[in-house]
């Protein structure tokens, strides 16, 4: 038998032995009166010890676990030892909230935790400045209804979350955000914002100089190439070195030339103001333009052909795409060997989306360097590059020309066996005839 059991007996069993030794001596009535009396005492001081723990859970926060007596004790003192072991708990989870908070606190970013509804349940004090939140108030609310920015909601409702979102104009008027959201817990989602106001100034301010300087070279170097060339000319120019000289001088203004054109270019193309001015886009013309400049620059030296797989017209800038496939057809034949192959294509996929590529049978380019082909200046093999006037910014404009028509350059290549550049457009840049008729 446990312990419980036999305190709980040892009471009622004196009582008994009590009763049965006072029997004999005073009756039956007073011995029953002694194990009643015993046993009312008995029932008392549970009633008592029942009561005192009911007043204690009715606030068990606050108030200490009553002592107890009897029974009643070994309970009560366990009990005890139970809320205080939780108490400590709650404190060390309390702690570590508050350290967390702390830690999100100082975090240069802002953080705000959504549910699987959008709905907000925790934001840094960083988040509540850039989104103009309340903690206290705007809990429970859908981000949405604070944030109505429409490229917000698109972006939460598209939940592609692969690339962040630059956010412009939010509530403090110059304030830019970059936005990433991080899918976490199943359906829940982690906003993070970061101030970039700062960064997309410098980058302005970048730009403007490249623009600008650009733009101030153009002119001494029209000029001194005009003299360049002249001088080219002159009959009485006998000296064998001042005319070589003279060529080199003529090679390497061009050279400029077209650096500071392409400069230009690029900075056109990257000012968010200068908006695409749409047009219909006769791309198999454009195409049959292409492959005549093509010939013409390959002299004989390459085997072009042209593939017109569909007569889709497009809406875009004739020539900003003009620009950026004339730099792939370029390239494709500065850099296959003569006797190699140009392929130009034009062709729909089943999916609505229209493909222009160039293949070539040329150098190809190791796997490590396509990433990187895009960025202004970057050059597998500057030489080469170099040799047949390259300025190593033709890709970056081909890159921007494609964004500026939500297009896609794509880029597949094999060292030694050759290249395949293509820009892929989205199905809602075809122009049905019916379109196709209206901008004529
Ligand atoms: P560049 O003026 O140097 O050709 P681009 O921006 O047009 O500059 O191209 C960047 C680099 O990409 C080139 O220097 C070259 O190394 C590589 N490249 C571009 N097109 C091809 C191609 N069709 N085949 C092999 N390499 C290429």
């Amino acid at each position: 038998m446990s312990d419980f059991w036999q305190r709980a007996f040892v009471f009622p069993l004196f009582l008994l032995v009590l009763s049965l030794l006072v029997w004999p001596i005073a009756g039956a009535f007073p011995a029953a009166l002694v194990f009643g009396l015993g046993m009312s005492l008995r029932l008392l001081s549970h009633l008592r010890n029942l009561a005192a723990f009911e007043r204690w859970l009715s606030n068990p926060d606050t108030q200490q676990v009553p002592d107890g007596s009897g029974l009643w004790e070994d309970a009560f003192s366990q009990l005890n030892k139970l809320t205080q072991q939780r108490r400590k708990d709650r404190e060390q989870h309390a702690a570590a909230l508050h350290q967390m908070e702390q830690a999100t606190s100082a975090l240069p970013e802002g953080v705000v935790i959504l549910d699987e509804a959008d709905r907000i349940e925790w934001c840094n004090p960083l988040a509540e400045h850039h989104f103009g939140l309340d903690s206290t108030r705007d809990i429970g609310q859908q981000i949405t209804y604070l944030t109505r920015q429409p490229e917000f909601v698109q972006y939460l409702v598209k939940k592609n979350f692969s690339e962040p979102l630059v956010l412009r104009g939010t509530r403090h008027g110059d304030l830019v955000l970059s936005i990433k959201l991080i899918a976490y817990g199943g359906s829940k989602h982690l906003l993070i914002s970061r101030d970039i106001t700062l960064l997309e100034r410098i980058e302005t301010m970048r730009r403007d100089f490249v623009a600008n300087v650009s733009h101030e070279l153009r002119t001494p170097l029209t000029v001194v190439n005009g003299f360049v060339e002249t001088m080219q000319d002159m009959p009485m120019l006998e000296n064998d070195m001042a005319r070589r000289a003279l060529h080199l001088m003529g090679d390497q203004t061009r050279r400029m030339e077209s650096l500071v054109n392409d400069l230009l270019t690029l900075s056109r193309l990257e000012n968010e103001q200068n908006v695409l001015h749409e047009e219909r886009v006769d791309v198999p013309a454009l195409m049959r333009t292409l492959y005549e400049e093509g010939r013409s620059l390959s002299n004989g030296q390459h085997r072009l052909k042209l593939e017109l797989n569909c007569e889709t017209r497009l809406s875009g800038n004739t020539g900003e795409l003009h620009s950026a496939f004339g730099n792939l057809v370029t390239n494709a034949i500065r850099y296959t060997p003569p006797g190699g192959e140009v392929v130009l294509r034009w062709h729909e996929h089943s999916d609505g989306h229209t493909v222009f590529s160039v293949k070539d049978s040329g150098i190809g380019i190791a796997p490590q360097h396509i990433s990187r082909l895009t960025e202004r200046f970057y050059r597998v093999d500057r030489s080469r590059s170099r040799e047949t006037g390259g300025t190593g910014l033709g890709l970056a404009i081909v890159k921007h020309i494609a964004i500026r028509h939500q297009a896609q350059l794509e880029i597949a290549s094999e060292e030694g066996k050759g290249s395949t550049f293509s820009i892929v457009f989205p199905a809602k840049r075809r122009l049905q005839e019916a379109d196709a008729s209206s901008w004529s």
